[in-house]
């Protein structure tokens, strides 16, 4: 026979009691640790998620078995407890439990004023949360007093026409209902889904007998934490307040007193020291055997200390870097679980640049700082245009009204987001911090139209799409233009950590750098060498473009010679100072990739300039222009296509690279270029380009007499390179999968056109994310493993790495770690993250 098990619906907290995270939730929990610690916890009584279900159907249990845990007539206090605080809850109500009869007694021991403030404080607490009733009838009055305590009293029978409930059972009973009810509602749900709470998170319940901060002897509450918040320095930080309950005493008010001593007021430590002391000694007691670092929130009652909770401290991404290091160092927890209280994404807020203080700030307005760093760019005020700023590489500023989950691609897209409306836990906020994005929220003296494209400032100045400006989503500042911006500054705590992540992970981490800058900051954030330096970028800076541009427009091989003879010094120089920085480390420079009428101008006035530095006729400009254009770019001559068509190209770019090799060999170690060619699809495309390049080789050891070695690869971009990798590992030493070109043509999507109906197609599901953000592992991921078992059944030796924008992702390497690739190459402050999530991936 099956055996019915009841179970209680309420545990009484003591050190063995059989409390769980799972069951009841994480507060419990912590409570439960606390009393193991031996901290003057009051009676706590906790109850499990079933039973705060079976509460919302409204199954209540027991009221007076509750009542019964807590001796005679006690004020008693609920708060929410689910399995992670972050998921949120209903609010704390305090005082359960007061009535007439209380009041009396508590007149008798406490003063009828304190009495009176405690009724007080549950009548709009539980008007207010429990019977819902408008909370502007309950705002503080100027004077607590019995006058107040009827007002407040008469106004709750007026609008229920019902007194006000005098059973402690009834009312804990009310209390409990509401709270239970809250969790499933909506916007709760939201919120905590938005956190990464599962659909079906459970909520428990903590009822407490409360420690009364108000009455005779040293009296009051308080918050204390043993860190600073923002940076995870160790410094005494939080509140006391003298006659005063829980969280009051974070509120500015009388009473207030500083927690160590301070030349502006008198101070806990003075006044009670050997309370001062206990709090201090459990705040040490708890980061040992807690192994974190924890606020405590305390009562003093009478001169008696009560630790009523513990929670972790609230901290910056930064601040939680240093805490994890610090319980590490200190032997309290080891290196790997410090690595892995670190989500990788939370390091991009690390990473992220700040407004360089000296800059000249032109405010246009101000809102809530809500999700920190700097970010500038160009206003755009819908998803879409965000999506288009993105694939053109033209950094922009999501500015919305407010955002709405169709708003996400759009968010991933920016660099930052401004809001009109919405405070810190907006879903702006919420999605901002979770993607590691500056953001600003509530900037409500501006009037945003997404109709005529403009936000326009209380002063009346009009910012228009595409115009620059700069957010600082700490201090919630939105500068007109684009302003200058500082590094992020790195700290040892930060190098710490990554240091020991490095020494777990089984993946290489290279970065992706075009130019001194960013092989600086791949550098500084200890990238193992550059992955892809798309040389084509170093062509754009103005000099060099018109060079470029005679350069196309030559009539015969010889004059095309010529404008790249100008171009060689150039590029030498470029690849000098890249090796120069790396010191060794490896380089893997991409020939010319891009279509040549990128390097075109499209407007008629740029044509006119162009035909007067060429001196050419505007029509034989124009003629040419029209020629080159293509109408679909991204398949037609460019590449290694170009390579084959005009290879003096290539010629050029690898005569530069050796030269710049034997000249930045000279004081060092050799170094041994990498080359790669890009957007093969046949071997025999291979064999030319790499003839071509032995031969430039082979001419520039013999003019400078030097020896050197270089190493060949290709891009695997193509399906077919990866269709046929095994052919083409012939010759090649090394294949770098380009995802981002590999991507759009498995799909047969434009890269630099999907965002238009993107959204449409992950909104009904046709894609499950963006295949350009989120790798395809079912598609894209076949050919990549195709691609690589092909080309090292060919040469086991074969160096695999994949240089797409999906290295920089921390979902997408899993798949390059199982799939056996040696490196991934993402962009310079993604390096920092993925050396995070390497290390994850290896734990
Ligand atoms: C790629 O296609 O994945 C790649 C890295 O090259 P690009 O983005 O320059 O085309
Ligand atoms: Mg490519």
């Amino acid at each position: 026979m099956q055996k019915i098990v009841t179970l209680k619906p309420f545990v009484h907290i003591t050190a063995t009691a059989p409390i769980s995270v799972h069951t009841h939730g994480g507060r419990a929990k912590c409570l439960q640790r606390l009393i193991r610690l031996n901290l003057p916890v009051p009676t706590t009584v906790a109850l499990s998620f079933e039973t705060v279900t079976r509460i919302a159907a409204g199954q209540l249990p027991s009221m007076t078995s509750i009542l019964s845990e807590f001796g005679s007539d006690p004020l008693l206090s609920v708060r929410p407890s689910s399995e992670d605080p972050d998921w949120g809850g209903p609010g704390a109500i305090l005082n359960i439990g007061m009535n007439w009869d209380r009041h009396a007694a508590l007149s008798e021991s406490l003063g009828e004023p304190a009495a009176t403030a405690l009724y007080l404080r549950f009548v709009q607490a539980y008007s207010v949360h429990v019977a819902r009733l408008d909370p502007d009838m309950f705002e503080q009055p100027e004077k607590v007093d019995r006058k107040a305590l009827d007002r407040a009293l008469d106004t709750y029978q007026d609008e229920t026409d019902d007194p006000f409930p005098q059973d402690p059972a009834a009312q804990l009973g009310e209390v409990l209902r509401s709270m239970a009810r809250a969790w499933g509602g909506t916007t709760a749900r939201l919120l905590r889904q938005a956190k990464g709470a599962p659909a079906d998170a459970g909520l428990g319940l903590v009822v407490q007998r409360m420690a009364l901060g108000v009455g005779p002897g040293e009296s009051g509450a308080g918050v204390i934490q043993f860190v600073d918040p923002a940076t995870g320095e160790p410094q005494i930080t939080g509140r006391y307040r003298c006659q005063s309950q829980s969280r009051d005493a974070l509120k500015p008010g009388k009473g207030q007193v500083y927690l160590t001593r301070d030349e502006r007021g008198p101070s806990l430590e003075e006044i009670v020291p050997e309370i001062f002391a206990d709090l201090c000694r459990y705040g040490a007691l708890c980061r040992e055997k807690l192994r974190e670092e924890m606020q405590l929130e305390f009562t003093i009652e009478d001169g008696n200390l009560r630790i009523l909770d513990a929670l972790r401290v609230q901290r910056s991404s930064r601040a939680a870097v240093r805490i994890a290091v610090a319980l590490a160092d200190d032997g309290i927890i080891p290196q790997s679980d410090a690595l892995l209280r670190i989500a990788p994404r939370a390091l991009t807020e690390v990473l992220h640049p700040q407004i360089d203080p000296t800059a000249k700030r032109v405010l246009a307005t101000r809102g809530i700082g809500a999700s920190p760093g700097a970010a500038r760019g160009k206003i755009v005020f819908s998803s879409t245009a965000a999506q288009a700023s993105a694939a053109r590489d033209e950094p922009c500023i999501l500015v919305r009204r407010e955002t709405a989950p169709e708003d996400i691609r759009g968010m991933h897209a920016a660099r930052g987001i401004l809001t009109e409306r919405g405070g810190m836990t907006s879903h702006a906020a919420v999605i901002a911090r979770g993607l590691g994005l500056p953001c600003v929220v509530g900037a409500s003296s501006v009037t945003i139209s997404h109709r005529s494209k403009t936000l326009t400032t209380a002063e009346g100045k009009v910012f228009a799409e595409g115009d620059e400006i700069t957010i600082d989503g700490g201090t919630g500042e939105v500068l007109a233009g684009a302003v200058p911006m500082l590094e992020p500054a790195l700290d040892d705590s930060f190098r710490s950590l990554l240091s020991w992540a490095d020494a777990v992970r089984d993946i290489g981490i290279r970065a992706n750098a075009d130019t001194p800058a960013d092989a600086r900051l791949a550098r500084s954030f200890a990238a193992q060498g550059i992955g892809l330096c798309r040389t084509e970028h170093m062509f754009f800076e103005q000099d060099r473009l018109t060079v470029m541009r005679e350069m196309i427009f030559a009539k015969s091989a010889g004059d095309r010679a010529a404008a790249l003879e100008q171009l060689l010094p150039m590029q030498r120089a470029d690849f000098v100072e890249l090796f120069e920085i790396m010191q060794g480390l490896p380089v893997c420079i991409r020939l010319f990739d891009p279509p040549l009428h990128e390097f075109l101008p499209t407007d008629r006035s740029a044509m006119r300039g162009l035909a007067e530095s060429l001196d050419l006729p505007i029509a034989e400009i124009t003629r040419r222009v029209e020629q080159l254009t293509e109408f679909n770019p991204m398949l037609g001559m460019r590449g290694v296509r170009l390579g084959i068509a005009m290879p003096e190209i290539y010629e050029m770019q690898a005569r530069a690279i050796f030269e710049a090799t034997i000249e930045a060999s000279r004081n060092g170690d050799p170094i041994v270029p990498e080359i790669m060619i890009p957007l093969v699809s046949a071997n025999r495309e291979v064999e030319l380009v790499k003839t071509r390049i032995d031969a430039v080789a082979a001419a520039v050891r013999n003019e400078r007499g030097k020896p050197f070695d270089y190493r060949l690869g290709v891009m695997g971009e193509t399906p077919r390179a990866c269709l046929r990798a095994d052919e083409i590992a012939q010759h090649a030493a090394f294949m770098s999968f380009g995802t981002n070109d590999l991507t759009q043509m498995t799909y047969g999507l434009s890269r630099d056109d999907a965002g238009r109906f993107m959204s449409d197609y992950v909104n009904q599901g046709v894609f499950r994310e963006d295949p350009f953000h989120m790798l395809d592992v079912d598609g894209v991921g076949e050919l990549l493993k195709l691609g690589a078992e092909r080309a090292r059944a060919t040469d086991p030796d074969i160096v695999l790495s994949i240089c797409g924008e999906h290295a920089g992702n921390a979902e997408s390497i899993a798949f390059c770690r199982d799939v056996g690739f040696d490196y991934v190459s993402c962009s310079p402050f993604r390096v920092p993250v993925v050396r995070l999530a390497a290390a994850h991936l290896a734990l």
